[in-house]
């Protein structure tokens, strides 16, 4: 165990419990961090926290807890059954993809776990957290009884590269999985499968499960234009609900090609003119000097800021393609456009979109917010896991 000691002045943040040691508070560290363990004492050498101790990261402790217990079998067991507990309580019936531990909502901070029907993908997001990796590996064995279990270990990478860490982590690192390892899973009684070899995320972006039933709700005698489709998991959820028609636009061709796949588990027809692989910026420009229309369209891009120093040309990539899109939707129609930047806020969002309508001359009301679902819990003593913003606007 390592123990750091803050500068004076420089323990507020961990006394309100917030679980992100910046390395700027540290004052000195002695021992040996090894283990991946950290113990964290203010200027007077109380002691405050414990956690996972990442030296090559600006976050160089992710805090576990405040009272004292240090991190081990017990307190990772205890932690991943009240995260089981809360799914059981909230999850939709017909669904066995879900987000099983969510890093920091769940007092889990580095740790994610997908399960995905019979499988589960352990994603161990700090170097801090990879040394555990073991002893959490066996907590999700033991509190969620996954048919397999999978670990991605992207951590240490992460840290070395010294960005933000983001809980909707782009492409992860490929780590010696095999490619193309598929998972089926239900989302509302709709069949999907994850790419949990090679796939982004843990395999499927689970966090979109109630955006998607709002498109099922909505959809009916509708086309629907998704953009950065991904597997076409919105598509599926549009066509459920009746949607005449869905066209998914992706620069991934694999990922396209299982959006072919879902189209046929759902039992829906597959026609290549439904796929399109290309990059949206210029795929929405041609649709646009085409003179197309459609009654919905779904805008959920990649995090275009990864670091605060991204902000302002993430933020001039949302207007653009917000603006072109903007401009497809229909009298009446609905634009779903999402953000899951983090260093993007709600109110940053809304302007964002704002300026894009003006621009476009295209007036619009937002309808509803909706971000992630309930297994994706955000802790109040640490709203930055609050990432994904969906705003229902609803053209004039
Ligand atoms: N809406 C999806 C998730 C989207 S993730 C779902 O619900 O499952 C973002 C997607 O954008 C990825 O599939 C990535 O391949 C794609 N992408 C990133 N940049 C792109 C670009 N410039 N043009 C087209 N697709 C892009």
């Amino acid at each position: 165990m390592i123990r750091l000691l803050l500068k004076p002045g420089r323990d507020e943040s961990v006394r309100r419990r917030h679980p992100w040691l910046f390395s700027g508070a540290i004052a000195s560290a002695e021992g040996d961090g090894s283990d991946g363990l950290a113990e964290v004492a203010d200027a007077a050498g109380r002691v405050l926290a414990h956690g996972a101790y990442s030296p090559g990261s600006q976050i160089v402790a992710r805090l576990w807890t405040f009272d004292g217990r240090l991190p081990g079998d017990e307190l990772f067991r205890e932690r991943f059954h009240a995260a089981r507990r809360l799914r059981e309580e909230v999850l939709p019936p017909e669904t066995t993809g879900y987000r099983a531990v969510n890093s920091e909502g769940d007092a889990c901070p580095g740790v994610l776990l997908d399960v995905y029907g019979e499988t589960a993908v352990l994603e161990l997001l700090t170097e801090g957290i990879e040394a555990w990796g073991a002893a959490l590996e066996s907590a999700a064995r033991e509190a969620f009884a996954p048919g397999e279990l999978i670990v991605k270990r992207s951590g240490g990478e992460r840290d070395r590269a010294r960005s933000r860490p983001s809980p909707r982590p782009s492409p992860g690192g490929r780590g010696g999985l095999e490619e193309g390892r598929r998972a089926p899973f239900l989302e509302n009684g709709l069949r999907f499968v994850a790419d949990v070899g090679a796939g982004q995320k843990t395999g499927f972006f689970l966090d979109q499960r109630e955006n998607r039933s709002r498109l099922r709700a909505l959809a009916r005698g509708r086309g629907v234009l998704n953009l950065f489709s991904y597997s076409g998991a919105f598509s599926i959820a549009a066509l459920a609900g009746g949607a005449v028609r869905a066209v998914d636009v992706d620069s991934s061709a694999a990922a396209l090609e299982l959006a072919r796949e879902h189209r046929a588990a759902n039992g829906f027809a597959a026609e290549d003119r439904d796929f399109v692989e290309a990059d949206v910026f210029e795929d929405v420009r041609r649709r646009a000097a085409a003179g197309e229309r459609w009654d919905v369209v779904v805008c959920d891009p990649p995090a275009f800021a990864k670091k605060r120093a991204d902000v302002d040309r993430a933020a001039r990539g949302y207007k653009d393609v917000n603006r072109v899109a903007m401009g497809l939707v229909a009298p009446g129609g609905w634009l779903l456009t999402c953000s899951c930047s983090g260093l993007v806020d709600p109110d940053l969002f809304q302007k964002i979109v704002f300026a894009a309508s003006l621009d476009a001359g295209v007036p619009f009301s937002i309808s509803a917010r909706q971000g992630a679902g309930a297994d994706h819990p955000v802790s109040l003593d640490c709203p930055e896991g609050e990432y994904l913003k969906g705003f229902w606007l609803r053209r004039a």
